[in-house]
């Protein structure tokens, strides 16, 4: 699986294509290639949108915005103006043109256009105060995410990339305990 899509929101996930921020950081996203076939992956955009060089940079620059506003937002800080003013000019381009068809709802556009659209709805998350925003609760991991899980308890941003790893870490950690306990 090269992208995951499990934030709830596209501007999410696209602030999920770079993991382990805080550490060792892996950016997903090193070439517009890489955009387009983030962009067909993703349910929510349309297919086959191709990416120039001007569209990359916009698009990263839109992610560490919405990743920066993302943050304030957990933190319970004010938006950073300049975020702000990233995400917002972004919002303000082109539609995404929506047809029907035989298997349903079909999108269109190019890459401003899709830019706008992952922009608007993130815009739509932040502005959201009941919206349940977390970062996963493993540490290495700094991946955000829409809780809508009932009672909102869901603490990973999936289970098999973090929740269970952390389950056996913690796992590991006890049988040591036991282990060193057994050999005084
Ligand atoms: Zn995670």
């Amino acid at each position: 699986m090269e992208f995951a899509f499990v934030s709830g929101d596209p501007a999410l996930d696209l602030v999920g294509t770079v993991e382990s921020r805080r550490g060792a950081a892996v950016d997903r996203l090193a070439a517009p290639g890489d955009l387009e076939r983030w962009i067909g992956a993703c349910d929510e955009l349309p297919d086959g949108v191709s990416v120039d060089a001007a569209s990359f940079t916009a698009a990263l620059r839109l992610r560490e915005a919405f990743y920066g506003l993302a943050l304030d937002r957990l933190r319970g800080h004010r938006f950073s103006p300049a975020g702000l003013e990233i995400v917002n000019e972004a919002a303000a381009g082109p539609a995404l043109v929506v047809g029907l068809s035989d298997v349903g709802l079909r999108l269109s556009g190019d890459a401003p256009a899709v830019l706008a659209q992952v922009a608007r709805g993130g815009i739509t998350v932040l502005a959201d105060r009941h919206a349940s925003l977390k970062e996963c609760g493993r540490p290495d991991c700094t991946r955000l995410y829409l809780d809508r899980s009932r009672g909102a308890r869901r603490a990973w941003c999936g289970m098999d990339a973090c929740g269970n790893r952390v389950k056996a870490a913690a796992y590991r950690a006890r049988r040591r305990a036991a282990d060193s306990a057994e050999s005084r």
